[in-house]
């Protein structure tokens, strides 16, 4: 696919099937992603082989990338230091942090994960409600089993729970 074919594709008035991400610069088709060749090749670097990826890959892929030039803060690790690498250029920032939403919901844990089961304010948050391909986590085991028991619904989305699972961290 040569450049102007997506550029012609991305100027189309109303076009919603393609639109850009402000973040990594991407074109974004649903579900998968055309990087930009700059993009792109940093990926291809951390091991990518193709050139469409969905957001969960290019996440995996940018992870995999930021460990191998240890562009990670030695202190507080959740901070990016790139303006000293292609991947600054790239995305025209000094720094960032993987905390910050705008970082794919798939490759971080919000720090709510560490505070106490919402309903019983004692336990760990260790009991996942399931349901289809994703899971809540807000309560502990005990407290998803009995929600789960008396056919409520995810405290979170109001999705039937399906299962429960005992989660660990590691
Ligand atoms: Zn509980
Ligand atoms: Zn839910």
């Amino acid at each position: 696919m040569s450049a102007d074919r997506q550029l012609s594709v991305d100027t189309a008035d109303d076009n919603k099937l393609v639109r850009t991400d402000s973040f990594t610069g991407c074109r974004l088709i649903p579900d998968c992603l055309l990087p930009k060749v700059e993009f792109r090749s940093l990926l291809q670097h951390a091991g990518a082989t193709k050139d469409v990826f969905t957001m969960k890959e290019v996440m995996f892929y940018l992870g995999q990338y930021i460990i191998q030039k240890q562009l990670y803060d030695q202190k507080q690790q959740h901070i990016v230091h790139c303006a000293q690498d292609a991947l600054g250029r790239v995305l025209g920032i000094d720094s960032f942090s993987v905390k910050e939403p705008r970082v794919s919901a798939e490759w971080r844990l919000p720090e709510s994960c560490l505070e106490p089961c919402v309903i019983c304010q004692s336990r760990p948050k260790n009991g996942c409600i399931v349901h289809g391909r994703t899971g809540h986590l807000m309560s502990c085991y005990v407290c998803a089993r009995k929600l789960k028991k008396r056919n409520k619904l995810c405290p979170v989305c109001r999705l039937p729970i399906q299962s429960v699972i005992l989660t660990y961290l590691s």
